[in-house]
């Protein structure tokens, strides 16, 4: 039996920003829900009922986002909410002119839209990221014109966790006209997330990645802003989502954006543990380094390249012992391209490949750390020979 061959004696889950599993109160909720099918928007008090609780859960949603149950409408994951956003939004606007902006590292919900909408006839511009993986605000000022309609950046990437000045960036977008979407998927239920403080005019969430289930999500729309609905049918959702509501897992979303609102304050906990385990995997590769250093970073993501070594082996090896971890973002592993958002911060291909992505969640225990490290190391130890 070789040295990698052995039934792990744990299982540890580090790959947080891939998804989330369900937390207990969250599970609760839908239980209770699978026995209440009503259709929300029938006559009779079974119906009233759901449409009540869905109202509650809406309520939760905003809360968490410091905005009113009016600007929320829900989804069936972060992918719907980005399409629905830039789609939705360009149709309404495209008299004023034909350009929009977004970035080289956004999600593919996201790059996949704008490539649709360049088939559309319109211009789209792809700011580049500093090596810190940051959108700076000068990029986005050289770029914007006064015929852009609209500029859509991510508030946190989901590889590297890097937070971008959203706040700046949207203030620009403003002053030239353009509307603002943002893409938060990654960070909300991680750092405190407010609408109103942002001022963004559109803003994408995603239940799975803060413990409810994957195929629900959210769209923020301030008050003034008109999209145009992806979906048309019935009149859900204020009529911008046709589609009998999932009660179910909106009750699940409302539960987990509660919860949330805990778990965004007691972040520094998850912020020691992720420091402490970044400090000790850099101390046993020399020439280890972690992507996104210099920059503001979620408290739970771990990026780091261990050159000379190959992500997707350690990942290999790492699942042998139990533990589950990412080479790049879940969408793209087993790629044969080394990660576009490496390799856009100007990090080299065999870095990009020679890259783990680390993710930390409420339900990680130290002893779960301390588990993997110790597997991270023996790893390393065998590969140095
Ligand atoms: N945006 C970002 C930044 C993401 O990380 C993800 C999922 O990984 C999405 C959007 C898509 O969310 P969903 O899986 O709910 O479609």
């Amino acid at each position: 039996m070789s040295e990698f061959e052995f039934k792990p004696i744990r299982n540890v889950y580090l790959d947080y920003n891939a998804t989330t599993p369900l937390l207990p109160e969250v599970k609760e909720v839908m239980q209770v829900f699978m026995d209440k099918y009503a259709n929300p928007s029938s006559n009779y008090a079974m119906a009233r009922e759901n449409k009540t609780a869905v109202g509650a859960a809406r309520k939760n949603v905003a809360s968490l986002l410091n905005t009113s149950s009016n600007n929320i409408i829900f989804t069936s994951c972060g992918s719907e909410s980005n399409n629905q956003a830039i789609r939705g939004a360009v149709k309404q606007l495209q008299k004023k002119g034909k350009h929009l902006i977004t970035s080289e590292i956004e999600h593919p919900s996201v790059l996949e839209t704008f490539r649709y909408m360049e088939t559309q006839g319109f211009e789209v511009s792809y700011l580049k990221c500093n090596t810190d993986g940051i959108i700076e605000t000068d990029t986005l000022q050289g770029e914007i014109r006064e015929d852009t309609l609209l500029v859509s950046l991510m508030l946190a990437n989901n590889e590297t966790g890097a937070i971008n000045p959203i706040k700046e960036l949207c203030q620009i977008a403003h002053k030239s006209g353009a509307i603002f979407h943002c893409d938060a998927v990654q960070a909300i239920g991680k750092i405190p997330v407010d609408v109103k403080d942002l001022n963004v005019d559109l803003l994408s969430v995603s239940g799975h990645k803060l413990y409810a289930p994957k195929g629900i999500g959210v769209l923020y729309i301030k008050d003034g802003i008109v999209v145009e609905p992806l979906i048309k049918g019935g009149g859900q959702e204020n009529g911008l989502r046709a589609g009998t509501e999932n009660v179910i897992y909106i009750m699940a979303l409302g539960k987990a954006a509660e919860l949330a609102q805990t778990n965004v304050a007691n972040r520094a906990n998850i912020e020691q543990m992720r420091d402490q385990f970044e400090a000790e995997l850099l101390g046993c590769y020399s020439g280890a380094h972690i992507n996104s250093i210099n920059t503001s970073r979620l408290p739970n993501t771990i990026n780091i390249s261990f050159p000379g070594l190959v992500g997707d082996s350690l990942v290999t090896e790492l699942d042998k012992r139990g533990i589950c971890v990412s080479a790049a973002a879940a969408c793209k592993s087993g790629s044969s391209k080394p990660s576009y958002v490496l390799t856009a911060m100007g990090i080299n291909p065999s870095d990009a490949f020679a890259t783990l992505r680390i993710s930390f969640g409420v339900q990680t225990l130290h002893e779960d750390a301390s588990y993997a490290l110790k597997q991270i190391k023996a790893i390393i130890d065998v590969s140095k020979g």
